[in-house]
């Protein structure tokens, strides 16, 4: 089974593009869970049909400990089997906290092993910042691949930069690495060949280039994937493709991130911040 994490800055896509690529990995065959790691829980919304109605952790809060996986794993499209984590309640605790006691849990009930016949988990990780409870998948080995969600837009490289900083700090200790960028467009000039460029300082690959179409909030208002909606739409192939690139990858490194100064000059390099 291979466990791979999803980062990248709030509102770049993750939970989007883990989704439609979970579809197109399921439509080659492939048997996959997906663990929503973001408070918002809304990482399987597009595979359920709608948004899970009960969280792991409010599962716990209102059942207790005695929980099995069918309270906390719901079937969605194709097989797949969906988890949200969940978060505390608003302004008390930890964030983080639900990813750590979510996967912990899901090891205890045995989501892991053998006879669930995985081949692949996905983390869906809210991670600007790769801190406490949202490194615990980096930290601690739960996942061994990281791709990283961004765009040609300075924030959304920044984000990325600093999640590699993250990766850095775990990687030797833990053997995770980065798999690649996901560039999700944000139709910024000479955005392709600007994260093309990013990705080869990074020391890795961007894996795909998904292009922006309304066709994802078509699908999506329907609490569908593009490839469940309409499998015929470009949009679709884009999936595909992104989903192949990722079952063929063998590029795994321990990235370098990049000085900041370096990062801005990236970015003037390539004619987006022009005065
Ligand atoms: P995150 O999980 O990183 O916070 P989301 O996946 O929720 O971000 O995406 C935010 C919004 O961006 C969604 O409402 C989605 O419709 C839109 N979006 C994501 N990717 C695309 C795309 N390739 N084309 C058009 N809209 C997109
Ligand atoms: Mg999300």
């Amino acid at each position: 089974m291979r466990k791979v994490a999803i980062y990248g800055k709030g509102g770049i896509g993750k939970s989007t593009t883990t989704q439609n690529t979970v579809a197109a990995l399921v439509e080659m065959g492939k048997k996959v869970m997906v663990v929503g790691c973001d408070p918002k829980a809304d990482s399987t919304r597009l595979l359920l049909g709608g948004l899970a109605q009960k969280t792991v952790l409010d599962t716990l809060r209102e059942e207790g400990e005695d929980v099995e996986l069918l309270d906390i794993r719901k079937e969605g499209y194709g097989g797949t089997l969906c988890v949200e984590s969940g978060g505390p309640e608003p302004g008390v605790g930890c964030a983080g906290r639900g990813i750590i006691t979510s996967i912990n849990l899901l090891e205890q009930l045995g989501a892991y092993t053998d006879d669930q016949n995985l081949d692949y988990a996905f983390y869906d990780v809210l991670g600007d910042v790769v801190c406490g409870g949202f490194a615990m998948p980096i930290r601690e080995g739960k996942a061994q691949e990281i791709y990283i969600v961004c765009s040609g837009e300075m924030m959304a490289m920044y984000a990325a930069n600093n999640i590699c900083k993250g990766i850095v700090k775990f990687a030797e200790a833990g053997g995770v690495r980065l798999g690649g960028l996901i560039c999700n467009s944000r139709n910024v000039d000479n955005e392709r060949d600007m994260i093309d460029e990013f990705a080869k300082r990074l020391g890795t690959q961007m894996v795909h280039f998904l292009p922006r179409d309304n066709d994802v909030q078509r699908a999506e208002i329907k609490r569908m994937s593009v490839i469940e909606w309409n499998p015929d739409v470009p949009q679709a192939n884009e999936y595909r493709t992104l989903a192949s690139n990722i079952d063929a990858n063998e590029m795994f490194v321990i990235p370098k991130p990049m000085k900041i100064n370096e990062l801005e000059s990236l970015l003037l390099d390539f004619g987006v911040l022009v005065a």
